[in-house]
Formats: C-alpha cells, structure tokens, sequence
C-alpha cells in the first residue's frame, strides 16, 4: 500500500491537498480516497471500488475511448475562451453563479465562440440559487451560451430542483443530490432531474454504480472525485461499460492536482480518454509520500476494512 498527498493546483472543495491510499491486489491497483471529514460509514463505498480494482477487475467495456468536457472556472471571458480552445473538447462545463449574471452571461458567450455551433455548453450552479433565481438566470444564461445542454445542481432540493425544471426548457442535472447509493432513485421518482452525475466511489464501484445507473433510469454523466489516475481509471471503466453514454464525462480533473502517481497519466487527447483494462501503475509515488499522515490512512483502512466485511 502507498499513502500520497499531492497539493491542489488550484482550492477546491475547500482543500489544498488531495490524499488518499493506493492498494494492490491480484487484478491490479485501487485508490481509496474518501475526503478527510467522511466518517467510516460514509468511506465504506470509497473501499469497495478500490478493492474491486485490486480484487475483481472491471466489467467488459462497451467502447475504448470516453469524450470528456473541459472545465470553465469564473475566469474573465478571454481566459474562458483560451481555457476552450486549448482543451481540444467539444463540451465546455461552465462554473456560474459566483459572479454577477452578466459576468456569467459574457463568460458563456466566450465560451460558444470558442467551440462553435456544435460544441456544447453546460453549466453548473452547485447549489447556489433559490428557485426564482434559478428560473431568471438559467434563461438568461441559455440565450447567451446559444443553447445550454443541462444546468447542473441549481439549487439544493429535489424539491426546488423539481419546480426548477418544471418551469425551463433546459434539462436539469442532479449532482450534490447524488451523493449515497438510493439517491439516483429519489433523484428519479420526484422528477427532480433530467440526468444524473454519478461518481464510482461514492457509490461502491464499477458494478454497484451500473446497478444504480439501470435502476435510476436517468441518462448518466460519470464525474470523478478528484482521484488519481490509478482511481480516475475506475471512473472511466464506468463510463466505458455503460449501455448508453450520451454525454462527455467529467473526468478530465486531473489537471486539478499539481501531479500525479503514475507516469501513464489518464490526461485527455483531443477531448477523450483512453479505456484501460486495469488501472495504471503507481510508480511515480516516491515525491508524495508522507509519513504524517500515513498511519491514520493506514488505520482508516483497516477500520472500514473491518466495517466491509462485516
Ligand atoms: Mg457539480
């Protein structure tokens, strides 16, 4: 087992530095990486997928490479628009909503001009707006992206999430409603969302999250979690086994991480990521090693460990 910590490139979620564990068994490496406050309940999934990886390997893909979207942060319109072009993807995400609405709406146009007609453009508002303002700003935000593919988590409730989509034409995309296992499901029944963002660890690995994926009946976005690209792999073996996929993922976040465990980075070429049969090696570990933080991932391990097998 190896313990990293590797420092953000840029505050996200609130953190400067990933960390996490990476295990190897006899199907390959799996990364454990629940966040920091998870009590062991809540990093139980997190242990299930990166044993499936060591353990059982990954269910036979459906396709070899996954388109992924670039990511926008509130940047000025020309930084947007260069972040686009650069990325090489046909689908931009958007981060809105922490700015003034004109800010935003110049930031979309930027973006549309950097892709093209037929790029696509799709925001997300991580929960900030109420209803109200989620209706005004989405159709202001449509008109200026030329057309939104989805508007991610505007506000925090499947209630409020339902009457949003109730009164745009926009589809709606469920992210921080989606969180444990039965969530996709309750996503689904009170019509709360057009398509769900889904996340390998959280939901306990590959097989567990196609289960959910089936059973929710919503299309599907896979997301990391600011894995590696030992962990990134998992994601993309989801994305790759999915029956339909009919989005770009989120899974180009490793450009988040000022560095990475491995030399076979899963870094996007052209707007895809290549579907690998097992996740790529650890050995580039050496630089974020760290002995402080070592033994309390060990025991974290041990401890949810303990907890699955029950
Ligand atoms: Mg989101």
């Amino acid at each position: 087992m190896h313990v990293y910590s590797i420092p953000m490139r840029v505050r996200f979620r609130g953190i400067t530095r990933r960390t996490g564990l990476l295990v190897e068994g006899p199907a390959g490496w799996g990364e454990f990486c629940p966040f920091e406050e998870y009590d062991d309940d809540e990093a139980a999934p997190w242990l299930a997928c990166a044993l499936e990886a060591a353990n059982e390997g990954w269910p036979a893909p459906v396709r070899s490479r996954i388109p992924v979207n670039c990511t926008v942060p509130v940047v000025e319109p020309e930084k947007a628009h260069e972040i686009v072009k650069i990325s090489g993807c046909s689908t931009a995400k958007v981060k809105v909503a922490e700015s003034t609405l004109d800010e935003d709406c110049a930031r979309l146009e930027a973006v549309r001009d950097a892709l093209g007609p037929q790029g696509f453009v799709r925001v997300d508002a991580n929960m900030m707006w109420d209803v109200d303002t989620a209706v005004t700003a989405i159709r202001a935000m449509d008109k200026a992206a030329g057309g939104l593919q989805y508007v991610e988590q505007p506000c925090r409730t499947l209630d409020e999430l339902a009457k949003v989509r109730k009164r745009v034409d926009v589809p709606i995309a469920a992210d921080e409603s989606i969180r444990k296992a039965d969530d996709p499901l309750k996503v689904a029944v009170a019509g709360a969302a057009d398509i769900a963002v889904i996340k390998v660890a959280p939901l306990g690995g590959v097989r567990r999250a196609l289960e959910i994926a089936e059973a929710c009946g919503l299309p599907c976005v896979v997301s990391s979690a600011l894995e590696t690209s030992v962990g990134m792999a998992a994601g993309v073996a989801l994305a790759a086994a999915l029956p339909e996929l009919d989005y770009a993922c989120g899974l180009a976040t490793l450009s988040l991480l000022e560095g990475d465990v491995t030399s076979d980075s899963l870094v996007p070429v052209d707007g895809y990521l290549p579907v690998l049969t097992k996740a790529p090696v650890p050995d580039r570990i050496e630089g974020f090693a760290n002995d402080v933080i070592a033994e309390a991932w060990t025991n974290r391990y041990g401890r949810v460990l303990n907890k699955l097998s029950r």
